[in-house]
């Protein structure tokens, strides 16, 4: 037996003997492989903190620990979350940093009722399980470097999440939906690939913190200026920061799909009964419309033809923003051209010649 090895025996023999008064197991670095299974004989344990070991599987006796509030088993080789996982119903932290997971159990989530902090970063995780949703008095989740795609909607209904760290993931978009989160207060989304922020962040007040940078943004959507950030990094993103050149007058001309829309949508605002009767019948309509967009300058309703734009607006005088960024470019959409020429001097239109 190696001394390492005794010396963890030991630690444990004497915890042991503790019984029930054991509150606190600390074994940090001592190369152990095995979780020992007489964890569940200490089942008034608070903390357990095994971190930088060699440990590759939870045992299915850490479901004893019922009063366990601090798990750490960060820096070692585990590959999944089992079911068992969700016997720790007192948990509040736990720390699986550094790791291989890939697969956490459907279940897990489902006891783990108190849990306010949980921190993932570095592991192999390339989707979360929709059960996020039900870890209801989370505050803090951190993500950061592993290989997720998308967030699932279930994410969005944690009303209490204050920080939520994305940095080092494969995300493509973050979706509408983060406006539910209204207690966010920190969003970090480094080095991902969005091309654009969604304009549901715009809604969230406490908002204090973002970090943006490393991503593929050009423009903000409007609305952006009004955050109340203290905080803003947005290094390493092809932002509009000179103003673009003026573009050569195009004639409009529309597709009969979007004249159509455009009428459509038109008599909907003034709740025209015919349409309205129409709409019963065909649901999926109702989707279409659902993206509609508004022509900033007359207010029209238009769908999936436009003149974008973009807007420069100056910096509110409390964000304390990355270098880069002087004035914010905010991402106008206009109906036509007809509307681009009523436009104000710090509108410029963004297309190709
Ligand atoms: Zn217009």
């Amino acid at each position: 037996m190696s001394p390492s090895k005794i010396m963890t025996e030991r630690l444990l023999v004497t915890a042991l003997k503790g019984g029930k008064n054991t509150k606190i197991i600390t074994l940090i670095g001592k190369k152990i492989r095995k979780m020992p299974s007489t964890l569940g004989k200490l089942p008034g344990l608070r903390t357990l903190d095994l971190q930088n070991n060699l440990i590759c599987k939870i045992c299915p006796e850490l479901s004893a620990l019922t009063q366990l509030t601090l798990l750490n088993l960060g820096n070692n080789r585990l590959e999944e979350l089992p079911e068992e996982m969700k016997g720790l119903i007192s948990l509040k932290s736990l720390h699986l940093f550094g790791n291989k997971i890939c697969r956490i159990a459907a279940g897990v989530f489902d006891g783990l009722q108190e849990l306010m902090m949980l921190n993932l970063n570095d592991n192999r995780l390339t989707s979360l399980p929709q059960e996020v949703g039900r870890l209801k008095k989370l505050t803090r989740l951190s993500l950061n470097h592993n290989q997720l795609t998308t967030i699932p909607e279930e994410l969005f209904s944690l009303r209490h999440l204050s920080e939520l760290h994305l940095n080092y993931n494969q995300l493509m978009c973050i979706p509408e939906e983060i406006k539910l989160l209204r207690n966010l207060q920190q969003l970090s989304v480094v080095r991902n690939n969005l091309e654009g922020l969604p304009e549901g962040l715009c809604h969230l007040r406490k908002l204090r913190i973002l970090d943006i940078a490393g991503n593929v943004i050009q423009t903000f959507p409007d609305g952006f200026q009004d955050l109340r950030l203290s905080e803003f990094y947005c290094e390493g993103n092809p932002l509009f920061l000179t103003q673009p050149n003026f573009a050569t007058q195009h004639r409009d001309i529309l597709t009969l799909r979007e004249i159509a829309t455009r009428c459509i949508l038109l008599q909907l605002e003034e709740d025209h009964p015919l349409i309205l009767e129409a709409m019963e019948y065909y649901p999926e309509i109702k989707d279409i419309f659902s993206q509609a967009k508004q022509c900033a300058i007359c207010r029209k309703p238009f769908f999936s033809e436009w003149v974008e734009c973009v807007q420069f607006v100056s910096l509110p005088k409390n964000w304390n923003a990355s270098k880069n960024l002087q004035q914010i470019p905010l991402r106008i959409l206009l109906c036509s051209y007809e509307c681009f020429d009523q436009r104000d001097t710090n509108v410029f239109g963004v297309f190709e010649e």
